[in-house]
């Protein structure tokens, strides 16, 4: 590998200090204590735990616990943190990344773990308390509104909205839950589990409405006062909640001759097509030994692996990832686990469904051919390690077994 400085250490740089990025300075500092590491963010705070911040809005866990490393940490280990610092350009044949603050970093190797920005609500007529929910400054902006407010909604159809609804409820507002989709999770959950997210939300005291955009969203003095649906009904609220996807934070690459399509596209081993340059977490569309295609992942454990695993290729191996990714939260009393690839990222995947009213309990299970590639469990998770060793085996399973397979997995 080539080594770039007059005292011939390797100099690494990371641009998104997220679980991806730092995982990866972590790793790479164990293995090469002489090396240049510098991990780069544009938010003001070193790691946190992004998904303790739906916890954090419901006031169940206080600020230290969202908390991950503190500045000393980076310090103690060598690696340097650059906060409120944005890549805006990287130019790989002369191995240097572009700062907004006019500086040039050069490196041996990069490493793109940027994640993904949420989108923003178009029609919000930059009103104040409006509110995306990514960052640890949205938490702490959404939750000095909450304590001003009494009625809420939010637009949106998966999990972001989800979070954002519960976390008002359960803070005692009044809650509108609006999506243009048919249901929660349009493409995960078939029409029965929508049906059973809606009960379960409405049981909470949520309104949950479906087929509806927002026409038009009011305001008084500047900030939100109530919104207008396509159908015309008209809810007054001092706090909108926008769960409306991310968009990958890869467009400062263009140009570059790093091949993108929504994220950086990544073989196995999380490299891209350009030498030296590698990518991880939400902001990688990696290669998918189960599914054979790059796929695009937005979950913790997926970007806390990635980190780990890229890391080692960094360093000069050439490590697979090989995992099948989890993402797992509750849904009011009960929870909700998605594993594997679903019909988000795999829209020609076919599916079995099972349901149990009573115990409110639902899995749908994802095949591409003869093999089990991914599902979807609302409530006890009876048998979901036997369904993972299903997927990472590989296992055929013909067309005809698959309601065999789902009901064996809940006995
Ligand atoms: C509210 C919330 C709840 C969630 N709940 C769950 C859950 O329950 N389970 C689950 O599995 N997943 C959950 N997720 C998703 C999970 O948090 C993400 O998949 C994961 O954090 C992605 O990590 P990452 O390191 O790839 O990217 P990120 O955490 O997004 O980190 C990327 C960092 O790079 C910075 N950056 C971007 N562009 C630049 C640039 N040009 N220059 C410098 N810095 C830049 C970003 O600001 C950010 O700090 C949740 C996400 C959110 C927002």
């Amino acid at each position: 590998m080539s080594s770039g400085t007059s005292n011939g250490e390797h100099r690494y740089v990371i641009i998104g200090n997220g679980i991806a990025g730092t995982t990866a300075a972590e790793h790479i500092r164990k293995a090469d204590g002489a090396a240049s590491i510098k991990l780069l963010t544009n938010e003001p705070h070193p790691l946190y735990n992004r998904i303790a911040l739906p916890p954090f809005l419901k006031q169940k866990i206080a600020r230290q616990k969202v908390t991950i490393h503190n500045e000393a940490w980076h310090a103690e280990r060598n690696i340097d943190l650059m906060l409120e610092q944005t890549a805006v350009r990287v130019d790989p044949l002369a191995r240097e990344v572009y700062l907004a603050s006019g500086a040039t970093l050069p490196y041996d190797t990069l490493l793109i773990a940027t994640g993904g920005r949420a989108n923003p609500l178009p029609n919000a007529n930059g009103l104040q308390n409006v509110f995306n929910f990514q960052t640890l400054d949205d938490s702490l902006a959404i939750l000095a509104q909450i304590e001003r407010s009494e009625s809420a909604v939010v637009i949106g159809g998966s999990y972001i909205s989800y979070e954002l609804t519960e976390a008002f409820r359960s803070r005692g507002l009044q809650t509108t839950w609006l999506m243009r989709g048919p249901r929660f999770l349009r493409r995960v959950l078939e029409a029965e589990g929508g049906a059973l997210v809606d009960r379960i939300a409405g049981r909470h005291g949520v309104q949950v409405i479906h087929g509806v955009e927002i026409a038009e969203v009011r305001g008084q003095d500047g900030k939100v006062s109530e919104v207008v649906t396509s159908d015309g009904r008209v809810f007054p609220c001092q706090l909108l909640g926008v769960g409306v996807g991310i968009t990958r934070n890869v467009d400062f690459l263009a140009g570059s001759g790093i091949e993108t399509s929504s994220a950086v596209l990544t073989d196995q081993c999380l490299r891209s097509n350009v030498p030296g340059v590698f990518a991880a977490g939400d902001s990688a569309e990696y290669y998918d030994p189960y599914v054979g295609h790059p796929i695009l992942m937005g979950t913790w454990d997926n970007a806390t692996n990635h980190g780990k695993i890229v890391a080692q290729n960094m360093l000069g191996g050439e490590v697979p990832y090989d995992d099948v990714p989890t993402y797992s939260t509750t849904l009011f009393h009960n929870r909700i686990m998605a594993f594997g690839a679903t019909p988000e990222s795999n829209p020609d995947v076919e599916a079995v469904m099972w349901l149990d009213e009573a115990s409110e309990s639902y899995r749908r299970l994802f095949f591409q051919g003869e093999r089990m590639v991914g599902g979807v469990i609302i409530g006890q998770r009876k048998g979901f390690p036997k369904l993972i060793d299903l997927i990472k085996q590989r296992t055929p399973i013909p067309v005809a077994e698959r309601e065999q397979v789902l009901a064996q997995s809940v006995q």
